[in-house]
């Protein structure tokens, strides 16, 4: 199963590929979780990204290619993968076409995640992340079960910086300038599928298995 998880942050990408990718097995390969534990490792990458992230803009195009050519060269890809956050310009989804077709390796689907604006602030102003594994949490929807811990790995939660209301703004105008595109990208290909992830987590998670099992 290889697909793309596409829509606006705040969307519930994260969460969704979380739970199936457990369940089946596969790597969640989210682009953002790979910056921020390169710039927990002091990586030169990790510093290069720091100041797009800070500022809520996109890191180049070069950069993020390269580094998830990289990741889907290891062999936990192989029997698939969820690709969360990434492509997000029309450009990464080129070189992510490229990539697979060398591979040998067909996207399954694209599924982009629509939700209006205010419930994405919303959601992103009551997100909370585990700073060692990635973990997704919300204070309303989906606490964590002891305050403050992972319940995965028993890891610090956190505010993410860039979750902070101006960022967030920020964020949500490059995704409609740079990212809304891509789902044009992929419906020309007849891989995109909308999902309403507007509804409850359980409610997204009963559509997105049933459009998994029937792509
Ligand atoms: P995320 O965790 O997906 O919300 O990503 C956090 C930040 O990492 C974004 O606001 C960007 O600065 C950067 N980032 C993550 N994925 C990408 C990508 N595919 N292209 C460019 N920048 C990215």
């Amino acid at each position: 199963m290889r697909l793309v998880f596409l829509g606006p942050p705040g969307a519930g990408k994260g969460t969704q590929a979380q739970r199936i990718c457990a369940e089946r097995g596969i790597p969640q390969i989210s682009t953002g979780d790979l910056f921020r534990a390169a710039l927990a490792a002091g990586t030169k990458l990790g510093l290069e990204a720091k100041a797009f992230m800070d500022r809520g803009e996109l890191v180049p195009d070069g950069v993020v290619c390269g580094m998830v050519a990289e990741r889907l060269a290891k062999q936990d890809a192989a029997s698939g993968f969820i690709l969360d956050g990434f492509p997000r310009t029309v450009a990464q989804a080129d070189a992510l076409d490229a990539v697979l077709q060398k591979m040998g390796q067909p996207l399954l689907a694209c599924v982009d995640f629509v939700v209006e604006r205010s419930e994405l602030i919303r959601r992103l102003t009551r997100r909370l992340t585990c700073r060692k594994c990635g973990a997704v949490y919300n204070t309303d929807a989906l606490p964590p079960k002891a305050a403050g811990l992972c319940d995965r790995c028993g890891g610090e939660v956190y505010v993410r910086d860039d979750d902070r209301p101006e960022t967030v703004e920020r964020r949500l105008k490059e995704y409609d300038a740079k990212t809304a595109a891509v789902s044009g990208y992929y419906a020309g290909r007849g891989l995109l599928r909308q999902v309403n992830a507007a509804r409850s987590l359980a409610d997204v998670a009963v559509e997105l298995d049933r459009l998994i099992a029937r792509p």
